[in-house]
């Protein structure tokens, strides 16, 4: 079975972008574009990883980690946070919340596929 990967990501253009290049790579991808989305989800299937974008209409990136590593069966699930933010303050609070490790856009595909590789494998 292939490892099902999580996208969460308000940007509809970056949706189709990182779905094209995980699927690719022989994951499945669900897409979903809010935090509440995703919180909803969780509840009722499994993930093996998920791609998380910060900043998110409604709750955060941030704040879903956060929520997410409150729920016991998913405190090791992978989660790797997608920013824009290129500042070290913020990426080191974006890390306290809770993501195994940091991504920054633009998406590069290699960078996006070796880190993927580092938590879950092909
Ligand atoms: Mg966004």
């Amino acid at each position: 079975m292939n490892a099902h990967i999580l996208v969460v990501e308000d940007n509809p253009d970056n949706s189709k972008l990182v779905s094209w290049i995980l699927e690719d790579e022989g994951y499945d991808v669900t897409c979903v574009e809010s935090g509440e989305r995703c919180l909803a989800l969780l509840e009722k299937a499994d993930y093996d990883l998920i791609l998380m974008d910060i900043s998110l209409p409604g709750i955060s990136g941030k704040e879903v980690t956060r929520r997410i590593r409150q729920i016991p069966r998913l405190q090791k699930l992978p989660i790797l946070a997608l920013t824009a933010h290129a500042i070290e303050a913020e990426q080191q609070s974006i890390l306290s919340s809770g993501v195994d490790d940091l991504l920054t856009k633009p998406i590069n595909d290699d960078q996006l596929v070796k880190v993927i590789q580092r938590y879950i494998g092909t």
